[in-house]
């Protein structure tokens, strides 16, 4: 799907937010890519480098909601754990770290249409 300008701008100050808010022990690389059917999204860790792909085919709530997903794995290392723990109480904690920091670099852009 698509995005608007006004979406795209949301998606990239949402990505700086986090890269300011809640940098991952390696530099994060967001892309949107075409995936397999079945994958929302993903992360992947080589030579000390993040990469988060997201589904081209996600609406953009949902792509915010993936990137939120993904962020945490990067956050809490998802390499280092066995897969069992993916998505534990550790990992759950950094998402909602990261909802948070998104929903507040929402509002911050609401406030500012608003003023315009
Ligand atoms: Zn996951």
């Amino acid at each position: 799907m698509k995005l608007t300008a006004k979406q795209r701008k949301s998606w990239r100050r949402y990505i700086a937010a986090l890269r300011r808010q809640y940098p991952a022990c390696y530099p994060v690389t967001v892309r949107t890519v075409r995936t397999p059917k079945n994958i929302c999204g993903d992360t992947g860790h080589a030579n000390r480098r993040i990469v988060i792909r997201i589904s081209n085919r996600l609406t953009y709530v949902e792509r915010v909601d993936c990137l939120v997903h993904e962020w945490a794995h990067a956050l809490d290392r998802y390499w280092q754990r066995p897969e069992e723990h993916w998505h534990d109480e550790q990992w759950g904690m950094w998402y909602s770290k990261c909802y948070c920091c998104i929903s507040k670099a929402s509002d911050e852009l609401k406030r500012e249409r608003e003023q315009r």
